[in-house]
Order: structure tokens, then C-alpha cells, then sequence
């Protein structure tokens, strides 16, 4: 059994995961940001300890995903854009010290990437890209079998691949970033401004939204009801993934595909625009072998890529 910690920018979970992927004891909980890190890493210990009290005997390492930028190889978290205090951060050394287990640390959509490798839509794959699109876009890459992590652990940040010359400014500071376009925030931004610009035609997107910001998830919610204006930014925001999908495509030539967070929830309604695009916008050879398929575990994939990391690396 392994412990394993899921720690974003909104939310945490713990729970112990067994060798087959089976999550127990699973506690959730918001993660306090005007707390930082300490807030955190205290509430961290006093959770897992009264998790481990509870557990069965044998539990023997801890595996934790982090939202954030992590060098795997110093096994050290270097800083977090939505929580202060994360800066050079030995968590995995924290962590053993007051639990007394070897522990080791992650980022977080790397981590997802390996969940869904072992336990997900990717099982039995060598070649897979996760991408995984919620208020950010993350993702990670597996190369015959194995996380890549590039040169300083930074690989496969799709989110920041830049799509669009003299677009949106981007929170890393370039412009035209995938993240710009075609996160779940992005989406409501670019609804916010195409109703703003021709209020007639987003009466029936700010019906849905009720007064309420307007959300990808409205937009996507509209879309299904054939809504035209809805279906216009589905198709637009499919086109920037397209773009950035077929990059990795013709760079990699990955066996599949798999989209994770709370946008990919959209379901078919995403992934068939989606898969249209990113094959547009490939070279020939690789179209038949395009596969996108929706994460099976939206919402555990970290903890389950966590527990499979410390299974191999600290056992
Ligand atoms: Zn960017």
C-alpha cells in the first residue's frame, strides 16, 4: 500500500492506494492559499498521520503530485504560481522526517500522465501524451513506457505551446500560449469578450449562466442545445488544441492521446471537433493512427500516477 498526496492549487486529496490502483480511505479538502505552504505541509502531516493510524499495516512509501514546477532529479518543488511559500521546497525530505516514510515528489499532470499509463485509457500503451485541460492546461509525455522530463524536468508543457503570433498574453508572459486559448479560464474569457462584442448573439449563453461569469462549462452546455455562437468558440477553442495536438503528433507520434481535467468532461462534444482538427492539422502519414480518448480517471489520475511512481522509485 501506498500513500499518496494530490496537492493543487484549488483542492488536496490523500488515500492509500493498493497495487492494483483500488484508492482507500479517500479524504479531500480546499486547499487555504492565503496559508501557503505551511498551511499546507502542516495539514499534510496531521491528515496523513491520522490516515497511516487508520490503515492496515504495510504501508510503505509516500508519492506526492504537485501543481507546480518540480526537479524530479533534486526531488525538490521549486515554486507554485497559485500558492506562496512553495520556493525550493523539500517536501519528499518533510514529509519522511514526520511520517517516516520515503517519499517522493512529482508534478502533477506528469503524475496524471502515469495514472492513466497504469491504471487508465492508456494501459498497455508505450507511446502516450496526456493532456490535461482544466483552469490551466498541463500534460505529460511517455516514451516507450517511461515519463519524459526533458533536461530540468520542465517537458510536456503543451499549455504554454504558442498557437497563436500576437494573441492573448499568457500568465508565463509570452502571447498566443495554448493556455491563453484554450484553458477552461480561457474559454470563459473569450465567450466573455465575443458576447460583450455582440450581445445578440449571446442571449442564450448568458441565459445559462444566469448572472454568473460565463465558464466553459456553460459554453459547452449551450453548444449541446445547438446554441450557434456556443458551437462557433467549441469549434474555434478545438482548433487551437488541434494545432497544438498536431505539434506533438508530428514530433512524437504518440499510440494515443488521453485528455484529463474538468474541461475534458465535455465528453464527445470536445473530442470530436477535437480529434477533426488535430488531424487537419497532421501530416498524412500519421492521421490513421490518431487516437484522442477522454482520461478514465479525471479526477484520481495524480494520486494513482503518485502511487505508481513511489511503488518504483522508493520501494
Ligand atoms: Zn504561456
Amino acid at each position: 500500500m501506498i500513500l499518496a498526496i494530490d496537492i493543487g492549487g484549488t483542492h488536496y486529496k490523500l488515500g492509500l492506494v493498493d497495487a492494483a490502483g483500488g484508492i482507500h480511505q479517500l479524504r479531500t479538502g480546499s486547499t487555504d492559499r492565503t496559508g501557503g505552504a505551511d498551511w499546507m505541509i502542516a495539514r499534510l502531516n496531521r491528515e496523513a498521520k491520522e490516515l497511516l493510524e487508520q490503515a492496515p499495516a504495510g504501508v510503505r512509501a509516500c508519492g506526492i503530485g504537485f501543481g507546480g514546477p518540480v526537479d524530479f532529479a533534486a526531488q525538490r518543488i521549486l515554486s507554485s504560481t497559485h500558492v506562496a511559500g512553495w520556493n525550493e521546497i523539500d517536501l519528499p525530505g518533510m514529509l519522511k522526517a514526520e511520517l517516516g516514510l520515503p517519499a517522493v515528489v512529482e508534478n502533477d499532470a506528469n503524475a496524471g500522465a502515469l495514472g492513466e499509463l497504469r491504471f487508465g485509457a492508456g494501459q498497455g500503451c508505450r507511446h502516450l501524451v496526456y493532456l490535461t485541460i482544466s483552469t490551466g492546461i498541463g500534460g505529460g509525455i511517455i516514451i516507450d513506457g517511461s515519463l519524459y522530463r526533458g533536461a530540468k524536468g520542465q517537458a510536456g508543457e503543451r499549455g504554454h505551446l504558442p498557437v497563436l503570433p500576437g494573441g492573448p498574453r499568457c500568465d508565463c508572459g509570452n502571447q498566443g500560449c495554448l493556455e491563453a486559448l484554450a484553458s477552461g479560464k480561457s474559454i470563459g474569457r473569450r465567450a466573455e469578450e465575443a458576447c460583450a462584442a455582440r450581445p445578440e448573439r449571446g442571449s442564450a449563453l448568458l441565459a445559462l449562466a444566469a448572472g454568473a461569469a460565463l465558464s466553459a462549462e456553460t459554453v459547452f452546455a449551450a453548444a449541446g442545445q445547438g446554441d450557434p455562437l456556443a458551437l462557433e468558440l467549441v469549434d474555434e477553442t478545438c482548433r487551437y488544441l488541434g494545432l497544438g495536438l498536431a505539434m506533438v503528433v508530428n514530433t512524437l507520434s504518440p499510440e494515443l492521446i488521453v485528455l484529463g481535467g474538468g474541461v475534458s468532461r465535455a465528453g464527445e462534444a470536445l473530442l470530436a471537433p477535437l480529434r477533426q482538427h488535430t488531424a487537419a492539422y497532421t501530416m498524412p502519414a500519421h492521421r490513421e493512427l490518431i487516437r484522442v480518448e477522454q482520461a478514465r480517471h479525471p479526477d484520481e489520475a495524480v494520486l494513482l500516477g503518485a502511487a505508481a511512481l513511489a511503488r518504483t522509485w522508493v520501494v
